[in-house]
């Protein structure tokens, strides 16, 4: 661990589901038991907006009711304290790697707590709802929706993901079930540029043969226990 300079690390559902979020189902594909093309599509959302705006003001509710935990505290720790290059490239929309101190955080699905006014393309920091139709602060159009990246639309930052995977020495996938691509070929891009790939789940992941390690666990466990190997 002594020589590792540059991290990357992946989180996804998995590291907050102690935090009482509930992971996305990937075997029968819900996600708060709503099939996930009704709630995470551009086409679900043309169909069905005031079910899919409910559906994310219930989100951002529960996102700001979650207290980060000890994995994302660990995280926090492990930014403060790692002298080297460290990106946290999260799938979540929560903001519990923010809240847990970690700020080298990318969110590349989108935030809870985001919206973007599809009008004049301006992003706000929200806290209440949309089912209301309120109009956009900057245009006054009332036509915002959750700053999320469904299905079918572009992952957020790509460029910027792929050059800080090929600068890692060391790629550590936490909480992901490895079934939600372009996330799931991150280790196989790390692995090429020669970085290790270590796996922190709590159960083995559609990707586990493709890392070099995998630890199965709590990430509210597993993660503090590497952190502290990292930071010796
Ligand atoms: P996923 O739900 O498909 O997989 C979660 C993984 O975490 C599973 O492999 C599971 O075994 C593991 N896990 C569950 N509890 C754990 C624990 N306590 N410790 C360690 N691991 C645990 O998640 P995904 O791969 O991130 O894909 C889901 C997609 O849905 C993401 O793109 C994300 O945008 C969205 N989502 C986000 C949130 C959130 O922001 N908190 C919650 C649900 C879904």
């Amino acid at each position: 661990m002594r020589d590792i300079r540059n991290i990357v690390v992946l989180t996804g559902a998995g590291i907050s589901a102690e935090s009482g979020l509930r992971t996305f189902r990937a075997e029968d594909g819900l996600w708060e038991d709503h099939p996930v093309e009704q709630v995470a599509t551009p086409e679900g959302f043309r169909r069905d907006p005031d079910l899919v705006q409910r559906f994310y003001d219930e989100r951002r509710a529960g996102v700001m009711a979650a207290e980060p935990n000890a994995a994302h505290r660990a995280l926090g720790r492990l930014d403060a304290e790692f002298s080297g290059d460290l990106l946290i490239v999260t799938q979540n929309i929560d903001d519990l790697h923010e809240r847990g101190g970690a700020s080298r955080v990318l969110h590349m699905h989108g935030e809870a707590l985001s919206v973007w006014c599809t009008s004049c393309d301006a992003r706000h920091q929200w806290h209440a709802t949309l089912r209301d139709g309120p109009p956009c602060p900057a245009c006054g159009e009332p036509a915002m929706r959750p700053d999320i990246v469904w299905f079918g639309e572009m992952p957020y930052r790509m460029e910027e993901i792929f050059r800080a995977i090929s600068q890692a020495d060391l790629f550590v996938s936490i909480g992901t079930s490895g079934a939600v691509y372009p996330a799931a070929g991150f280790v196989q891009s790390a692995r090429d540029h020669g970085a290790r790939a270590l796996e922190l789940n709590l159960e083995a992941s559609l990707g586990s043969r493709f890392f070099h390690e995998t630890r199965l666990g709590k990430a509210s466990e597993l993660v503090p226990a590497w952190v502290g190997e990292v930071l010796g």
